[in-house]
């Protein structure tokens, strides 16, 4: 026993794995000024790189170890303040190197080391990208949330800010894009190579430290100012990408995006552009839509540019993208969370602001009708669940991030900071963004640094609305209720707020609105404080009765809003009717419906109704889709035999219709797209054969190469008999994407199970081809087939976080889960949760959030037969 005992001492001390918050504390208790100073040393087809690091910081204190971060293949040649350290002095533990005491003093300090790392087409802090056409590697850093020790030695937490140089050696004919502009011209180096120095960053986390080379060609855009050193300068927006997609750029926009929106967020928020570049890289294969590196934004190549007219969807999705990744450039860069609890500060942000750019530079977008029906929808789906989170979520060890990224950070923080801007209203919000941008500008701050910013410009007390919208889980269902009398009177009328989906009933504060329908088809306006559990409508008793009551109208308030049974009922026949004019309302009360079928308050038949009534007339393309995409999900998953093959049918026929009526201008793409995915009958298969071949009888549709793969996958679901030769020959160039995922369409045993092996094989494709391809692994119609997948999924859920990125977790529980909607589907998922109650939190949250929408589908199937 007592031999033990010093092991045990020893074990005690050294750090667990991954970043713990207590390990993050104590280095920030006792280290400053941080410097990296990195050199890479990369070639065409490298698997691996070689660098060196020297790492410079202010000690405090030098009675315990140094815990450096480092999870690389090798490590060498290691000096302490330049003496050689030993193995011994040096210890690797777990993804850590624990500086031993004796060579460290107080004051400045030297950590200098080779190392090395691998790089791989996913999965690695730094991404290779091999082009299949020209035989090209493209290679880009990805570090968020805690990769960068994957890459070198480093402190991998957002609050031990530091000052970056890099030096990258790589072949004379490769870019090198860095975070900062390189300083003059590249030197040679030895054989055929090149090395690019940048100049120093400003203060920056590494998760925010990138770089990115390879055969990049750059386009030139307007002369923006930026900061350079203190000072004001202008310097050249430059963008980055593959010469293979430079002739299908659209470049004087995406420039004039970025620049507008640097502009307005400058004037906003009454700071100038903080870094010294804005350059950003459409990196091909990227996993996600964008990321906001300082100065250097990494963009998902096909986010941004198109071989094919984009449709209104693609190009919302790339000016909200956008308006995102430059908003961080203030909020996550300029000012960094200490810690990623605080993850929602700016990814809330970023959303929030992004719209209100939106909003204000492309006024006919209708901003905020949009992000009712794209960014909301996805809070609510997970915000109702067993398995919801606060918005801010405590955070043990970085290792467990990932989790924290998801529906609640990026669509319910944006939602209730609209609801906090209409509070407090619009000057004392951007002032008290403005005196948190200022405070701690090149530093880290959180929640309560920014709600003390808050309270003190609206001079109001917000501590309760903390509480309950970002400290608090969970969201309130609201309802309202009213009663008449025999003269048709309103005698009472109630608003009562639970929380949805169960759980603590403490009330929320809540301001809201109402629009009441009158029986002779005018509507009048109320606006109400409902924060208590009940409250009392005093503004409607003795008028008379309406017709109906719709809450929340204008959409500024967060929750479900639910219609009593009369309004319910009433407000399907005006919406069938078309006499709801406001967009925005129309939108609302489309939502209200939708939840009353998922609450199984509504028959989903007469949900459906109003959809396809909807449908028949709507010429807006993204409220269309909106629209499509509701009622598909309420005919696919909550209607059964032969309500739900008729139905289908329906919208099939509508859909086939009016698009070769030429009805849907202006979205004959985007209509197409949905159309592939309902393609069962013989006349529609006949659209997709033709437009596969290059031919087509659908006037104004100009389909991408991605459309053809799409086209076909849905002949290669229905059997189609040349489908799968076609497939194969389809298109030149850079498709091996297109290809890999539309083969997974095809209904046969061999495939999915060639396919599920793939998708768990680390040398497989980039990741993102995978997360693409899960929607045609599980094509429409194929639940039986993918059923066996369900269960083997699952197991295999742990394997997927470790080894996958940031949303392809949640994203893979969720396609395999919601695919089905079927009790047997439900059986399995409840049986793996009854049995595996060794799962970790963060994975069975995420299980909870995702079959909560399964649960539902047998539920009001079972009700509404
Ligand atoms: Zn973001």
């Amino acid at each position: 026993m007592l031999a033990l005992i010093p092991v045990l001492l020893m074990a005690v001390q050294d750090p667990v794995s991954g970043i713990s918050l207590e390990l993050a504390r104590t280095r920030r208790a006792r280290i400053r000024h941080v410097g990296y100073e990195l050199q890479f040393e990369l070639d065409n087809s490298a698997r691996e790189t070689g660098g060196h690091v020297r790492l410079t910081f202010r000690l405090t204190d030098v009675s315990k170890p140094v815990v450096l971060d480092f999870s690389g293949t090798g490590l060498a040649n290691v000096t302490i303040n330049r003496m050689p350290a030993s193995k011994e002095e040096v210890r690797r533990v777990h993804d850590h190197l624990v500086l031993d005491t004796k060579k460290l003093r107080p004051g400045r300090n030297i950590f200098e080391a080779d190392f090395r790392s691998s790089i791989a087409p996913t999965g690695t802090p730094l991404t290779v990208y091999r082009d299949a056409t020209d035989g090209k590697d493209y290679y880009y850093t990805l570090l968020v949330p805690s990769d960068a020790h994957g890459l070198f030695p480093c402190f991998d937490q957002p609050d031990l800010k530091a000052i970056f140089t890099l030096l990258l050696t790589i072949p004379a004919k490769w870019a090198a894009i860095g975070n900062t502009p390189p300083v003059g011209a590249p030197k040679a180096a030895h054989g055929d190579k090149r090395t690019w120095e940048f100049h120093g960053t400003e203060a920056l986390p590494t998760y925010l430290f990138a770089f990115a080379c390879g055969p990049f060609v750059a386009v030139e855009g307007p002369e923006v100012e930026f900061r350079i050193g203190g000072e004001r300068k202008a310097a050249t927006m430059r963008l980055w990408l593959r010469a293979s997609k430079r002739a299908a750029l659209d470049k004087d926009r995406l420039f004039a995006m970025h620049a507008n929106s640097v502009r307005w967020y400058e004037r906003y928020f009454g700071v100038s552009y903080p870094f010294s570049q804005l350059d950003f890289v459409l990196c091909p294969g990227f996993p996600y839509g964008g990321m906001e590196h300082a100065g250097a934004i990494f963009y998902r190549e096909s986010a941004l540019v198109f071989d094919h007219e984009p449709t209104s969807v693609e190009l919302l999705r790339r000016s909200t993208l956008i308006y995102h990744e430059v908003a961080h450039q203030w909020f996550g860069n300029l000012v960094t969370m200490r810690w990623f609890d605080d993850l929602w500060l700016k990814e809330g942000f970023a959303t929030h602001m992004g719209y209100s750019v939106l909003a204000e530079l492309e006024p006919e977008s209708a901003a905020w009708l949009r992000f009712h029906q794209r960014v909301k929808p996805a809070a609510y789906r997970i915000d109702t669940t067993a398995g919801t989170v606060p918005v801010y979520q405590s955070l043990g060890n970085l290792a467990d991030a990932k989790s924290n990224y998801g529906a609640i950070v990026y669509n319910k923080a944006p939602a209730v900071l609209r609801e906090l801007e209409h509070r407090i209203g619009k000057p004392a919000f951007r002032k008290g963004m403005q005196l948190f941008l200022e405070k701690h500008a090149f530093a880290n701050a959180d929640w309560q640094d920014l709600l003390a910013a808050f309270e003190k410009a609206s001079g109001s007390d917000l501590s309760r609305w903390s509480a309950r919208w970002i400290l608090g889980p969970g969201m309130p269902q609201v309802a309202l209720s009213w009663r008449s009398d025999d003269d048709g009177k309103v005698t009472s009328c109630g608003i009562s707020q639970n929380a949805a989906g169960g759980g603590p009933t403490t009330p929320w504060p809540l301001r809201l609105d109402l629009l009441v329908g009158n029986k002779d088809g005018s509507t009048r306006s109320l606006s109400v404080t409902a924060d208590e559990a009940l409250t009392l409508v005093e503004g409607l008793t003795g008028s008379a009765a309406p017709d109906w009551i719709l809450l929340n109208p204008k959409d500024i308030a967060y929750g479900q809003f639910l219609l009593d049974d009369v309004s319910a009922a009433r407000l399907c026949d005006v919406l069938v009717a078309d006499r709801m004019k406001e967009p925005l309302a129309e939108a609302v009360a489309f939502t209200a419906l939708h939840d009353m079928v998922r609450e199984t308050r509504l028959d989903p038949r007469s949900f459906v109704r109003v959809g396809f009534a909807m449908l028949s007339r709507e010429r807006d393309p993204l409220t269309h889709s909106r629209v499509l995409s509701a009622t598909l999900t309420a005919v696919q998953r909550w209607l059964s035999g032969a309500d739900a093959q008729t139905w289908h049918g329906k919208i099939e026929t509508l859909l086939r219709d009016q698009l070769l009526a030429g009805e849907l201008k202006g979205f004959e793409l985007q209509a197409f797209r949905a159309l592939c995915r309902l393609a069962r009958d013989k006349r529609t298969l006949t659209i997709c054969h033709e437009l596969r071949d290059g031919s087509g009888s659908v006037p104004g549709l100009q389909p991408g190469i991605q459309d053809r793969f799409l086209a076909a996958a849905a002949l290669l679901a229905a059997g189609h008999p040349s489908a799968s030769k076609a497939i194969e020959s389809l298109g030149k160039g850079d498709v091996a994407k297109y290809r890999y995922q539309a083969a997974a369409a095809e209904a046969s045993v061999a495939a999915k199970e060639r396919y599920f092996a793939g998708f768990l094989d680390p040398k497989q494709p980039p990741e993102q081809w995978i997360s693409g391809c899960l929607s045609f692994f599980h094509w429409p119609g194929q639940g039986e087939l993918t059923l066996p997948y369900l269960e083997r999924a699952l197991e295999r859920v742990e394997w997927v976080k470790a080894n996958r990125r940031i949303f392809f977790m949640p994203a893979w529980i969720d396609e395999f889960i919601n695919a089905h909607s079927s009790a047997k589907g439900l059986a399995v998922v409840d049986a793996f949760l009854a049995k595996r109650d060794d799962l970790s939190v963060d994975i069975r949250r995420k299980l909870l959030q995702s079959v909560d929408a399964l649960r539902r589908a047998v539920a009001i199937k079972a009700k509404y037969r």
